[in-house]
């Protein structure tokens, strides 16, 4: 377990003639990235709100997220789980630190330009699905390719829809679906343009435990048949198990960064930064 990280402090005005406050983050501690690197946060953090009532939702996260692996992230409601995914998927700004994408430091860029590197390298896979109703199946997939100039390769998508068992479905609308194939197909349409990485925040939290493993067994295929980097949070061990590696957040900062692991030791690793957090033994 690494030590305590860096906590916000609350500095004093730059000069006198300054009312603003400033919220200064203590180095982190330095990490390099290394050549299997292709998501990289840099002392990141958010802060929402202002003064007395500011909510730190992150605090100095530094960390690689490597190609062709599938990453877990786990921890409490509210740690910041989901705020962090949406700053690495270039969602969101941070309120300070830096997140590099495939070579490219996004905090750096404007809006026009975050569109089209999103559109390039982020495939996003929402707990609630976020197809668009008038769209069927096959459209909703190909979405992301119009929406970014690109012709779809047939072959691929088809293969894709296939995969995800909805060859039978690609004409039916979302309220036609089940809530797993919904879920199956915002899959693949995180999948279609190849992107460098898909980030999937909480994709099994709105299903049945049954379906919801059918949905983790494609993302891990995804991942090793593919090579699709894969981000996804979620509260379930048995999820989590399926990870090569998992990130554990607690109020704002990673506490925890194991390798694969089964889910028994998911649990108790859980319930030991739960007493941590409480102050139990
Ligand atoms: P998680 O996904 O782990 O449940 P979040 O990243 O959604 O956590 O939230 C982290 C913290 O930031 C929580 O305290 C939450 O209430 C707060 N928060 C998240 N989004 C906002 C927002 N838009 N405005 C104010 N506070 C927010
Ligand atoms: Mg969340």
């Amino acid at each position: 377990m690494r030590s305590p990280g860096p906590r916000l402090i609350r500095a004093a005005p730059s000069s006198p003639a300054s009312t603003a406050v400033h919220w200064i983050c203590p180095p982190c501690p330095i990490i390099e990235a290394s050549p299997a690197t292709v998501v990289a946060a840099r002392a990141l953090s958010r802060r929402y709100g202002q003064d007395d009532t500011a909510v730190h939702a992150l605090r100095c996260v530094s960390l690689n997220i490597e190609r062709e692996k599938l990453t877990a992230v786990m921890g409490p409601s509210g740690s910041g789980k989901s705020t962090l995914m949406h700053l690495l998927a270039g969602l969101d700004r941070p309120t300070s630190g830096e997140v590099w994408i495939d070579g490219t430091n996004v905090t750096k860029l404007g809006d026009t330009q975050l569109t089209k590197l999103r559109r390039r390298h982020i495939g996003f896979v929402f707990q609630f699905f976020n197809l668009l109703p008038m769209l069927t199946a096959e459209e909703n997939v190909l979405l992301p390719l119009s929406l970014a100039g690109r012709t779809p390769d047939a072959a691929w998508h088809v293969e894709l829809l296939a995969s995800m068992g909805l060859g039978e479905r690609r004409t039916h609308r979302p309220s036609e679906l089940s809530g797993g194939q919904q879920q199956r197909v915002a899959i693949a349409r995180a999948l279609v343009t190849r992107p460098t990485v898909v980030f999937a925040d909480e994709p099994t939290g709105n299903l049945d435990s049954q379906t919801g493993a059918e949905v983790l067994e494609l993302l891990r295929r995804a991942v090793d048949a593919y090579g699709q980097t894969t981000v996804m949070v979620t509260h379930d061990a048995t999820a989590a198990a399926i990870a090569d590696r998992i990130l554990f957040l607690t109020d704002g900062e990673i506490v925890e960064d194991l390798g694969p692991t089964s889910a028994q030791d998911v649990l108790t690793t859980l319930a030991a930064l739960g007493s941590m957090a409480t102050g139990s033994k």
